[in-house]
């Protein structure tokens, strides 16, 4: 599907089918999005011994979860909780891949005995693993490689002020407390930012871990991370995955030819797996023409969809209920009582009030960052399966903000 057509329908259904049946605000995803994103990553890296780690706090739902599994994936958590959420999907431990930052070592030997891979991102706590675990237990260690990359301040998580990873200055230091507790380090990795653009940026960090690697003599695996832009408009640049698929895998394969192993590669893809895949579908409220600007007001916000406000992320939105209509500029806001802009001064077929809106790439960061503010509900969750749509997540009811409020007796 281009991005400038209306996605009325996924696998012959139609989306206004579903907001019917099941009610808005709805997110719906499409299955052979997600399977044909994991084949397309698998094809451009068809060149060397592939891991696909699906980086799981994207889209956290179960069912999305074995999808991967079928498709060939494995996982990226990074919690316990996101763990053993993996694990009921029907994964093993070792098929996690553990990169949690700032968390207690009491988190960690929870996931040690659930048998995932852990990565470490700090001095202390490689420290602590050492004094708990010797070589008893293989670690991976996340490298800062200050490399700048993404398209936001808030997504880029390689630059030298950030909090992820131990920077590649301090490798020394790393090698010290490898040596002193005899560790297993079984992998490198790192992890950029999200909206990599390019082969060059991928490059750039591949060759910082190609030399950090050479000072590790067991390594199994190197992960590179996710962060492949995908695009949300027409006209978006997109990463050419083929094209860095090819350089990197080249690259990699040169490595282990001087590391004088063949080691796996990783990757961790959030957004590149299910942005594209989903669909939030919502209702106009209000339609309110002010002197200068009409609003649409709609039954979601970023209680929802938070990106637009916090990564002033742009989402394409039709109109479902009028798609041949007249085009009207309109600003698309949420019915929460904060400022909530789900899109400025954007071109929609006419609305009336009681339409149904679609908001696209809803799939990654929609409803795994969805709160109940406002003491909203949080939507329903829909795939498209098989040529037909299936509930995966039941619309919460009210008594679901009660649940664990304790009532005292005042
Ligand atoms: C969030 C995250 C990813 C996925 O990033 P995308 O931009 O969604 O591809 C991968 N690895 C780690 C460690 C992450 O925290």
């Amino acid at each position: 599907m281009s991005l400038s057509q209306n996605p009325i329908s996924i696998q012959g259904v139609s989306l206004e089918s579903v907001a019917n049946e099941f009610g808005t605000p709805v997110y719906v995803y499409d299955e052979e999005k997600i399977t044909s994103q994991i084949k397309t990553l698998q094809a451009a890296f068809s060149k060397v011994p592939l891991k696909i780690k699906y980086a799981t706090k994207a889209l956290t739902n179960i069912n999305i979860l074995k999808l991967v599994k079928k498709a060939g994936g494995e996982v990226d958590a990074v919690s316990v909780e996101e763990v053993r959420i993996c694990l009921e999907a029907g994964y093993e431990g070792k098929d996690v891949m553990y990169t949690p930052n700032g968390v207690s070592m009491d988190e960690i030997k929870q996931v040690v005995a659930l048998g995932a891979m852990i990565n470490l991102d700090n001095i202390p706590v490689l420290e602590q693993f050492g004094q708990e675990y010797g070589n008893s237990v293989p670690v991976c260690i996340r490298i800062n490689p200050h490399i700048m990359a993404g398209g936001n301040a808030k997504i880029s998580v390689g630059h030298i002020a950030s909090k992820f990873g131990i920077s590649i200055h301090q490798l020394d230091e790393i090698l010290e407390v490898v040596n002193k507790y005899d560790l297993q380090i079984a992998g490198l990795h790192l992890h950029t930012g999200s909206d990599i653009l390019d082969a060059e940026v991928f490059l750039k960090g591949a060759n910082v871990l190609f030399e950090a690697a050479m000072q590790f003599k067991d390594l199994k695996f190197l992960d590179f991370g996710g962060g492949f832009k995908v695009g949300y408009k027409e006209g978006d640049v997109v990463t050419d995955i083929m094209n860095v698929g090819d350089k990197v895998s080249d690259a990699f394969l040169e490595f282990c030819k001087k590391y004088g192993r063949d080691l796996e590669l990783w990757l961790e893809p959030g957004k590149f797996v299910v942005s594209e895949s989903g669909y939030l579908i919502v209702q106009a409220n209000v339609v309110k023409k002010t002197p200068q600007i009409t609003f649409i007001g709609v039954n979601s916000g970023l209680n929802h969809l938070i990106r637009p406000m916090m990564y002033d992320a742009y989402h394409s939105i039709y109109n479902l209920s009028n798609p041949e209509g007249e085009l009207k500029k309109y600003n698309v806001v949420g019915y929460i009582c904060e400022t909530d802009t789900i899109a400025s001064d954007r071109e929609i077929a006419e609305v009336k009030m009681g339409d149904f809106l679609v908001i696209k790439n809803a799939g990654a960061y929609g409803i795994s960052m969805a709160s109940n503010y406002n003491s909203r509900l949080r939507p329903a969750e829909v795939l498209v399966w098989e040529g037909k749509a299936k509930l995966i997540r039941k619309r919460e009811e009210f008594q679901d903000l009660l649940h664990n409020q304790v009532i005292l007796d005042i």
